[in-house]
């Protein structure tokens, strides 16, 4: 687990309740044996997130998200598991010593204090500029206020080789952390020298609003530089999972129930200015999944607006085929006679970007536009082409009348048959990858040796007195689940290790995401035995986990035979079988 000692952990997770700390977060109520109410990780109407007090856990029945005390904080929090434990240990007054491998731990402070400091520096330096300077030049004709500026933090990076070096080790900061902070680098000299020089400064915030990073655009008459540069990836950021400007639109996209992303930090900018206060930049980068899960917990509705160049264009076309696969609801907008909100918003009144970004159509409805207006739709050709190009977006539209709405608008657009185009897509659809989903483990299908695998793990779980006989008695090969079988095996490594094993501290000990959550739905699920039940349902667990491992493996064979060829009866076919074969 790293740098934190394992029975610090153990002793945080024990005194931190689950329910206390969720409590904190979400209105909990009590339900029989949990909490509930509706889950944070996805959007739902009746509420399926459960937390268990006596195991510790918690579950989410709509989406599957699931774990401790600790998975709770990493996921609410975008925290990282030392931030959890660190987080939940402050609360809880378990002291984390600073010693020999804790070094580390203290490196993440660290690290905030160097880019606050950095980020102050900067600052200082930008107010103290002339206002003749090219940075003050600068800004004053892209016209930021000074609100814009303070509610920004933006900075000035001098044109000097080690000026916020220099101030940062005055400061008392060595240049092992400047360096990996991202704030200074080794030059070719092998002395520490500044990253950002003669560079108009972007601080960059964490969702609870604490600058991890910078980006530089080049303020200097000298083209050599590029643009913009941005910090490297450090251990308090990461690129791809960080939205500019985040922290400051979270309020009013919730209260709007739409995001609108931009490409750049100015275009953040240009968009407050207009009194649009819900927008974000992806920063340097594409627009990534975590960034479409960081949205995702405010709201569902996301405009992307980029740049009207053929990057911008092919930047919303990957960016709406995540946010569909998130299932949320992404619109599309290029802005007519201008490469950019920025220079929209020079010859165009504020209101009128409100209005187009209100009235910005569906990604699919942009998507068909896009394609029809590059093709030549006179001949069959051209049609197939523009056909081909929604395709593979319109398969990733959840809803079924949605879905039909838009081959009927891509019909009329490429004025093809209706009829033949539904046809098309309909055979389109079971592709290996609807086949594949059948691979996942199937509740309601499953034969009796697999429910008998599944309810011996879960005694396992919540009887750990159980495991001794178990352990003398079962080998991980008998299980055929792939998943139960780790969970097995993971109850089986750690028997005799720690004297009381709770489903808690089980997700503790694994690595797996799928795992932690696996083994909190299994959890959740009441069996409502008493103890003389618990040892024979044991026992009869274990008789019926027999079965044929040739028949299983012939069986296997087929399977993945069928799936190469893409074939879904031989496939259903040899699964049953599969099954049944124990
Ligand atoms: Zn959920």
């Amino acid at each position: 687990m790293g740098f934190i000692p394992d029975h610090i952990i153990d002793d945080v997770r024990i005194r931190a309740d689950i329910v206390e700390v969720v409590s904190e977060y979400l209105p909990l109520k009590k339900a029989g044996a949990n909490y509930r109410c509706l889950c944070p990780f996805h959007e739902e109407k009746t509420p399926s997130f459960n937390v268990n007090p006596a195991k510790q856990i918690f579950h989410c029945f709509g989406c599957g998200e699931g774990g401790n005390v600790f998975t709770f904080i990493i996921k609410h929090e975008k925290a990282s598991f030392p931030e959890a434990v660190r987080m939940l240990a402050k609360r809880y007054g378990v002291d984390i010593p600073e010693d020999g491998g804790e070094e580390r731990s203290g490196e993440f402070e660290k690290l905030y204090s160097v880019i606050s400091a950095a980020s102050d520096y900067y600052h200082a330096v930008l107010k103290n500029q002339a206002k003749s300077s090219p940075v003050w030049r600068y800004i004053t004709k892209r016209g930021i206020t000074p609100e814009i500026i303070e509610k920004f933090n933006l900075g000035w990076a001098p044109d000097a080789w080690d000026s916020a070096t220099g101030h940062l080790n005055d400061k008392g900061f060595d240049n092992k952390i400047l360096e990996k902070a991202g704030v200074s680098s080794l030059s070719s000299r092998n002395t520490y020298i500044d990253r950002f020089r003669a560079r108009l400064m972007f601080p960059i915030n964490n969702p609870g609003g604490k600058t991890i990073a910078f980006g530089g655009r080049l303020i200097d008459s000298d083209p050599k530089g590029a643009k913009y540069i941005n910090s490297p990836e450090t251990p308090i950021y990461h690129k791809s999972k960080v939205l500019f400007g985040f922290d400051l639109a979270r309020d009013s996209a919730r209260k709007e129930g739409k995001m609108v992303v931009v490409e750049g930090y100015m275009d953040v900018i240009a968009l407050r200015k207009a009194g649009i206060n819900n927008c974000v930049a992806c920063s340097g980068a594409a627009f990534t999944p975590g960034q479409a899960e960081l949205i995702k917990r405010i709201c569902d509705n996301v405009v992307m607006l980029f740049d009207s160049d053929k990057a911008g264009v092919e930047a919303a076309k990957k960016g709406g085929a995540i946010l569909l696969g998130h299932a949320m609801r992404p619109k599309a907008l290029i802005l007519p006679d201008a490469k950019d909100p920025d220079e929209f918003l020079a010859s165009h009144k504020p209101e009128e970007l409100t209005r187009l970004i209100d009235n910005s159509p569906p990604f699919l409805e942009f998507l068909i536009e896009m394609a029809v207006r590059n093709a030549d739709l006179s001949g069959i050709d051209g049609r197939i082409a523009a056909i081909g190009q929604v395709i593979p977006y319109l398969k990733r539209v959840k809803d079924e009348v949605e879905r039909a709405h838009y081959i009927q608008l891509l019909a009329e657009r490429t004025r093809t048959d209706h009829d033949a185009l539904r046809r098309q897509v309909a055979r389109e659809w079971t592709g290996p990858e609807e086949i594949k989903k059948g691979l996942a483990p199937q509740k309601k299908r499953a034969s009796a040796g697999m429910m008998a695998e599944k309810m011996l793990v879960r005694l396992l779980l919540n009887h750990p007195d159980l495991v001794a006989e178990a352990a003398t008695k079962l080998e991980t090969d008998d299980f055929s689940d792939p998943v139960l079988k780790a969970v097995f095996a993971l109850i089986i490594s750690n028997a005799g290790k720690h004297s009381a094993t709770t489903p808690a501290d089980m997700i503790n000990l694994s690595n797996d995401e799928n795992l932690k959550r696996f083994i909190s739905a299994l959890t959740m699920e009441e069996e409502m035995l008493d103890e003389k039940e618990v040892e024979t349902m044991l026992a009869d667990c274990m008789k019926k986990m027999r079965y044929d491992p040739q028949e299983r493996s012939l069986r296997h064979q087929q399977m993945k035979m069928a799936l190469k060829k893409g074939e879904n009866e031989p496939y259903n076919e040899a699964k049953e079988k599969y099954l049944q074969s124990r």
